[in-house]
């Protein structure tokens, strides 16, 4: 069946925080008719991999103060929550809330831009998987698994991360094995896990710190391993004062090894001062994409290789209460952190033996264990991605891939980027699929803004795109969405 637009259409694949906060912005500042179709294959749309029904232990990795929805608003997040628990009182600014209220919050601000839109601007919600597109000069045709289309005028892809890539070992037989669960980002695999069951879980981000406070709530008496490369857990969050950085990131040397000599300078003067190397971190963070966009590319390899760690656990902190759970688990000797890299998984009745080789030897560890988990993070690599919609994309010359790796090819404002190099004249991204142009542009208070921004160009086409674009200016008026 195909549904055919009554008026124009701006369709977007993907209801997590990036495509609901694009869905948002359309309804609450679209001028003339519009029909807003939001797109999502999980059973809820609006929360996302990270803020759907979980454990109250899953909680957000920024306060409470920094969450806000709208980069213009930065206290509506903390309304919200007032207004939820009915109590001004119960809300601290600087708490890390559960999750799984954040995602009520999304839920609520897309709900509410539903309602108060203009009478002939409207919000669809359509469940289902998008697995193929063909797009034209005007219109794109969005296919479903379930084999229903969608006709757009224009498509966000609000795809978020890649799911996590299986540890890389020669014989990849266990990775079908109900033993290893692939995908962390489910607590699926909890609800078959006896208590005394050794786990293994690969991985020390911030991803194991939810595995683990979730076998904690459940009170689990197995052995716990946590293994990663290098062993490094991410670090605690804890207040820290504002810092005004001495050097102006515009203008530092586009190159890791001077850059990590000027942020470890910046630390020890700051430390020397009484502060915290935290302040210095949190001051970089609005300089992030520049930061990352004025690195040549063999240096942006060079960050990947040497430097990416190090940056995550400081930059990615943890709230005081997880790394509480872990502290206390290694004090009982439950839980073992090991660096080390498996290279081998070996199925033995009820068990598999990971075979570890610990970082900086030659010799193996052998860990068994009823349950592998990989609490890896998304794959930095969307070469080797399996999305079907991505593939067709790809496959048609549409979408290209950034030469590291790491997302897709867009220009500014996140128009897609065909193979042949110029802007899509329909497609569009945001959020994570970024990352090799921007690198942070995977939490909120980046997407927020990057969504805002987006849903204005979606609805006003500047000049230079309409020219680009080709036939784009009798689209856009087509679309009604110029101002008149
Ligand atoms: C576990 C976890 C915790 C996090 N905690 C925080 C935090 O506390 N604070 C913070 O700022 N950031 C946090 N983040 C970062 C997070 O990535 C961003 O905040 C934000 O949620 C990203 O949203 P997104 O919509 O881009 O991606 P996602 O949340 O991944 O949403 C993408 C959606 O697209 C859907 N989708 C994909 N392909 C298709 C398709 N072909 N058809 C239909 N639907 C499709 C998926 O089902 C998914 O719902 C966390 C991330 C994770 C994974």
């Amino acid at each position: 069946m195909t549904r055919r637009a009554p008026c124009p259409v701006i369709a977007i694949v993907g209801a997590g925080f990036s495509g609901t906060m694009v869905a948002t912005h359309l309804l609450r500042e679209a001028r003339s008719p519009l029909r807003v179709v939001l797109i999502e294959r999980a059973e809820t749309a609006g929360v996302g991999i990270a803020y759907r029904e979980q454990s109250d232990r899953h909680l957000l990795n920024v306060r409470a103060e920094g969450m806000s929805a709208f980069p213009d608003q930065p206290g509506h997040f903390l309304r919200w929550l007032a207004d939820y628990r009915g109590d001004d009182a119960l809300v601290n600014p600087s708490a890390f809330v559960p999750r799984r209220l954040y995602g009520q919050y999304l839920r609520d601000v897309l709900a509410t831009a539903a309602d108060q839109a203009q009478r002939d601007v409207r919000l669809e919600i359509v469940h289902g998987e998008v697995t193929g597109c063909t797009a034209g000069q005007a219109r794109t045709t969005l296919r479903l698994a379930s084999g229903s289309t969608i006709e757009a005028d224009r498509v966000v892809l609000a795809i978020g991360n890649p799911g996590p890539a299986d540890p890389p070992v020669d014989d990849r037989q266990f990775f079908s094995s109900p033993k290893y669960q692939s995908h962390a980002w489910s607590m699926q695999g909890l609800i078959s896990l006896r208590r005394d069951d050794a786990v293994l879980l690969v991985g020390s981000g911030l991803t194991t710190l939810d595995w683990i406070a979730s076998l904690a709530e459940r009170g689990h008496r197995g052995a716990i391993h946590v293994v990663s490369r290098r062993g490094l857990l991410p670090r605690v969050h804890q207040p820290a004062a504002r810092h005004v950085l001495g050097f102006d990131p515009a203008q530092a040397a586009p190159n890791v090894r001077a850059l990590m000599r000027l942020i470890r300078a910046e630390v020890a003067d700051v430390i020397a001062g009484g502060g915290d190397w935290r302040s210095v971190m949190d001051a970089l963070r609005p300089h992030g994409q520049t930061l990352w966009q004025r690195l040549p590319r063999p240096e942006q390899l060079r960050f990947l290789r040497h430097a990416r760690t190090w940056w995550d656990i400081h930059r990615h902190r943890a709230a005081p209460r997880n790394l509480e759970t872990v502290q206390r688990l290694i004090d009982q000797g439950q839980l073992q952190l090991l660096a080390a890299r498996p290279v081998a998984f070996v199925e033995r009745g009820d068990a598999v033996d990971v075979h570890l080789r610990p970082r900086g030897r030659a010799d193996i560890v052998i860990r068994s264990v009823q349950r592998v988990v990989n609490c890896t993070g998304p794959d930095s690599n969307y070469r080797r991605l399996n999305h079907p919609l991505l593939n067709t994309l790809r496959e048609q010359g549409l979408a290209s891939v950034d030469d590291i790796g790491l997302g897709l090819l867009t220009d500014a404002s996140g128009r897609l980027l065909q193979r042949d190099g110029a802007p899509s004249p329909t497609l569009f991204t945001v959020g994570p699929p970024r990352k090799g142009e921007l690198w942070e542009t995977t939490a909120v208070p980046e997407i927020r803004q990057q969504a805002q921004a987006l849903a204005r160009e979606l609805l006003v086409m500047p000049d230079s795109l309409r020219n680009e674009a080709g036939d784009a200016r009798s689209v856009a008026s087509g679309l009604g969405l110029t101002p008149a």
